[in-house]
């Protein structure tokens, strides 16, 4: 078999480098070798992109693969299959597992994990906290000096409560210009929250998650961040008081990046109305003010990337009643067609923008080598194809994901992922998984 391949006809699409139009990309031995229009390579195996967007692979900041721990209900297998065919060739998954990802040894496990399965690449979040219990800082030495090299800290799942324990985690990180990615919740303020806050929950009789539950945090991430100089990135901004305060600090010069999830930008609170378990999630769904909020959040550039929390949960813990029910929802597989059909085709963002925040965008919030553009000679071929015009509709029981708890089944997306290549060797071809 030829180890060239050229992907010819395609509308390439690269944010990193600003190129927008018809190039051909070759690539050799999962290296890109040539990028241009009309490139002749004889030998090569042509693979037609007539009628298909080339564009870096994309980058998830913020997934939950549940191993180890809840293979029951997804795996770093069934994840990362789902994630290529989302169009995906590098996740981040968080440390919420069992055990957590507070030392080395789990970090190196997840990432070896994910080489070995081989269909995207992963670059595990390690804890901030041992045990993620908000008391003592983690090994985060260890782990960046680890197998796993990681240079992203999180506690996702629970806030870091203590001003003082944040403050030395953004201090000590700046020693490997690593991140802490903070999950922003006053939780003194949402226990036993079961939505927003809002005339919905008051309707409903459910007790209410304000939306200053996490504005404060937010507020208070930023001036620690400015305190200590220390990189600091905000997961799932579901607020539109979140988005200005991030506006604010980015005006002045604070080191922060902040992520966005698609049904934060997609979906509202009234969606708890049908008491449907599968649209209760952590943020809760806001009000359309806030999804405005966020999409504009997206279009200016306050919001650095569309990052899933991808959040398979077992059949019988969520499909329960509403308040036994746990947080969280599916994301890898239909994050592309939400951004196509809710933000460009609307016209919040233009294709090259929102392909930005799936790619560049992620890439720069924490080091993701090899993925995010440039698509340029010598850079690994981590790149994806897509049909933008293809409509589909999502079908929970065909997800590759082992669990269901997509919020949006039955609902039309546009945008088909036909090829996914992860070093140059297909992931997804002609719309199925290799393996
Ligand atoms: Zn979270």
């Amino acid at each position: 078999m030829s180890r060239k391949l050229l992907l010819r006809g395609g509308r390439l699409v690269d944010p990193a480098s600003g190129h927008d139009g018809a190039a051909d990309v070759l690539v050799d031995h999962g290296v890109i070798a040539e990028v241009d229009a009309g490139v002749r390579a004889a030998g090569a195996r042509v693979v037609d992109c007539g009628g298909l967007v080339v564009c870096p692979g994309f980058v998830d900041l913020h997934v939950h693969l549940r191993e180890p721990g809840r293979e029951d209900a997804e795996t770093i297998e069934s994840g990362s299959r789902a994630a290529a065919l989302g169009g995906y060739t590098a996740v981040c998954p968080m440390p919420n597992t069992d055990p957590v990802a507070d030392n080395a040894g789990v970090v190196e496990m997840v990432a070896a994990r994910g080489r070995e399965v081989g269909l995207v690449d992963v670059f595990p979040v390690g804890a901030v906290t041992l045990g993620q219990r908000g008391a003592e800082l983690a090994e985060l030495g260890a782990m960046a000096r680890s197998a796993a090299a990681v240079d992203c800290f999180s506690d996702d799942g629970h806030p870091i409560r203590e001003a003082r324990l944040l403050r030395l985690a953004l201090e000590y990180a700046r020693a490997f210009d690593a991140v802490i990615a903070d999950h922003a919740e006053d939780s003194s303020l949402t226990d036993g929250a079961q939505m927003h806050e809002g005339e919905v929950s008051a309707m409903l009789g459910l007790r209410g998650w304000p939306a200053a539950a996490e504005e404060m945090v937010v507020a208070r991430d930023l001036l620690l961040a400015e305190l200590t100089g220390g990189r600091l990135h905000l997961c799932h901004l579901s607020s539109g008081g979140s988005v200005e305060l991030v506006r604010a600090a980015k005006a002045r010069g604070v080191r922060v990046t902040a992520e966005a999830a698609p049904h934060h930008f997609t979906l509202t609170d009234e969606e708890a109305r049908s008491f449907d378990p599968v649209f209760k999630v952590n943020p809760p769904l806001r009000e359309k003010a806030d999804v405005e909020a966020v999409r504009q959040g997206l279009a200016d550039g306050t919001v650095d990337a569309v990052a899933t929390d991808h959040a398979p949960h077992a059949r019988e813990d969520k499909e329960v009643e509403w308040a036994a029910a746990p947080p969280g929802m599916l994301g890898l597989e239909t994050a592309l067609g939400l951004v196509l059909s809710e933000l460009v085709e609307p016209g919040w963002l233009r294709l090259s923008q929102a392909l930005e925040r799936l790619t560049a965008g992620p890439a720069r919030c924490r080091r993701v080598p090899g993925h995010g553009g440039p698509i340029e000679p010598g850079a690994p071929a981590n790149l994806t194809a897509f049909d933008p015009a293809a409509r589909w509709a999502v079908d929970a029981a065909a997800l590759a994901s082992r669990a269901r708890n997509t919020p949006y089944h039955g609902r039309q997306l546009s945008g088909r992922v036909v090829h996914v290549l992860l070093r140059g060797s297909f992931t997804v071809r002609d719309g199925g998984a290799t393996r």
